[in-house]
């Protein structure tokens, strides 16, 4: 079913000429479950786009949180083999569990896979279940991949001399290179009360991922009660925080996409905190009430923001 939407939405993008906007090579896939924009300018496009499909792809099968043989299982077993990419994945991965004071759990799967979010069949547990859940060490990688999807792809852009590129793999949009004419790639940050409105437009330049995660992402409903796919690990439960969805701009990548996590599970106070104490990432907050806040360092036109400040 969900590949039917997406292959819908696959289709209502090419119609709105989105894959389309003058760039040398430019698609559409569905890859790690959600749809994914590419777009790619320079003499070598077609190519670098063939290269590029193939690199998410491959990607995709080597992590999912499900299959067996995927490295995310081979990390849970003392004797598996791992190649020295996927040993330094999971180390930069601890590190920013430890960097985030665990708001980001990179070995969630026991309780990821209970509600049903790597699965898609959704259940409320048991306490006594979450209890047990807690207990897991098993990896789930499905917090950072898209964002280390996206290092993976500028480094691979970076090798095949293209001149640029913007791709949005499902929400996390990575740019690559500068605009021709030197301006600054725009890029619009969803509203979480409206699926098709935005609350401004971002504006960023050169190679940079900006990563948003929010409860309204990927969720199911129960009794009347909304239950959405970030998890806190500390209660087992979703989190439940003052924060509609916070979107992280980031060189790193798979930084970007921890810290978008990680950050949502926080909530605003401790969020700013952590930018206060970190100079490697800005933030657009939208708060449950509707109110947007972003860090010093954002540009965002075209919609109405409070500034936040070092110091404050
Ligand atoms: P998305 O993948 O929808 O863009 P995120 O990057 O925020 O959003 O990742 C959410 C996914 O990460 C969940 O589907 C789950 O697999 C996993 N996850 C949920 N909560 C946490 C957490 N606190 N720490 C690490 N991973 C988490
Ligand atoms: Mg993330």
């Amino acid at each position: 079913m969900k590949k039917i939407v997406a292959l819908l939405l696959a289709i209502v993008l090419l119609l709105c000429g989105c894959g389309q906007k003058g760039a040398d090579a430019s698609g559409t896939i569905f890859c790690m479950d959600t749809v994914m924009d590419l777009q790619i300018w320079g003499s070598d496009a077609d190519e670098a786009y063939t290269q590029l499909a193939q690199l998410l792809r491959s990607l995709e099968q080597e992590w999912s949180a499900n299959e067996e043989e995927s490295a995310a299982a081979k990390l849970d077993q003392q004797d598996a083999e791992l190649t020295q990419e996927q040993m330094a994945l999971a180390q930069k991965a601890l590190a920013l569990r430890q960097r985030t004071e665990g708001a980001f759990e990179p070995r969630i799967y026991g309780l990821t896979s209970l509600w049903g979010f790597t699965t898609g069949q959704y259940r409320v547990p048991t306490p006594e279940q979450i209890t047990e859940g807690m207990q897991s060490t098993r990896w789930d990688l499905g917090a950072v991949i898209k964002g280390y999807a996206g290092d993976r792809a500028v480094q691979l852009l970076q090798a095949m001399e293209v001149d640029r590129a913007l791709l949005n793999l499902g929400g996390n949009v990575q740019s690559y290179g500068t605009k021709a004419d030197g301006s600054a790639w725009v890029i619009g940050v969803r509203d979480p009360k409206d699926p098709n409105g935005t609350v401004g437009n971002l504006e960023v330049t050169g190679t940079c991922s900006v990563i948003t995660s929010g409860g309204y992402q990927r969720y199911f409903e129960q009794d009347g009660v909304r239950y959405h796919h970030i998890i806190d690990p500390k209660t087992g439960y979703p989190s439940d925080s003052d924060l509609a969805s916070v979107t992280v701009v980031c060189t790193d990548g798979m930084t970007g996409d921890v810290l978008s996590t990680a950050l949502f599970v926080m909530g605003y106070e401790k969020a700013v905190a952590h930018w206060q104490q970190h100079d490697d990432f800005e933030a657009v907050f939208i708060l449950k009430d509707g109110t947007v806040r972003v860090t010093e360092g954002i540009t965002l036109t075209g919609g109405s923001c409070e500034v936040i400040g070092r110091e404050n």
